[in-house]
Parts: structure tokens; sequence; C-alpha cells
């Protein structure tokens, strides 16, 4: 088979964390979801409804739980008890990407 030439990447969907404005891969960052019972974090990136994307990095999630930007992006309002399982996801992610122990073990070798 013919390849046009030059490299091609293959379209990736890009999405603008709306945190930092950082885009990246739809993959690199955590999906949040209105859904009925508030906003909740959408692993597979699947769930129907508004969306917003984040860094998987604390650094990010602070800057919006802080705030109300993440509301503002999902037109919804945030309980106290959506925020606080939404802090409590926060607490199982990296600091930031420097802290990411995976990025630093790569860095050392
Ligand atoms: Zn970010």
């Amino acid at each position: 088979m013919q390849k046009p030439r030059g490299p091609r990447p293959k379209h990736v969907p890009q999405r603008t964390c709306i945190a930092c404005r950082g885009v990246e891969g739809k993959r690199s960052l955590v999906r949040l979801v209105r859904a009925e019972t508030g906003i909740e974090v959408d692993p597979t990136g699947k769930k129907a409804g508004r969306g917003a994307y984040l860094h998987p990095y604390q650094t990010c999630w602070r800057a919006v739980l802080r705030g109300n930007r993440l509301e503002q992006a999902l037109r919804t309002r945030l309980s106290d008890e959506n925020r606080q399982a939404l802090v409590a996801y926060m607490a199982t992610l990296p600091e930031s990407e420097a802290a990411d122990p995976e990025a630093a073990s790569e860095r050392e070798q």
C-alpha cells in the first residue's frame, strides 16, 4: 500500500485543561462530567453529558476546586458533598507532573 509522503500523524482529539489551559490529547486528561447527581469523574471518557477536562495532577485540580471554574465550565452547582468527593479523588493524584513517580523514575535512569 502506498503511503502519502511525509509523516501523517493520526488525528488525536485535543482537549484543554480548564485549570491551566494546557492542550493535550484527551487520553492525557481526566474527564469530568455533569451527571444527575452532580459533577463526577468519568474514567472512560464516554459518559453522556457536558464534560470538562483536567490534568491528572493536584495542582490543576486545586486551582479549579478553590474557585468556581469547574461549576462555570459545566454550568452547574457543586454541592459540598460533591466537592468532597472530587477532593478525595484529587488526593489520589500526584502533586504535579514533576512529582509523578513514574515520570521521575524515568528521568533517574
Ligand atoms: Zn492543567
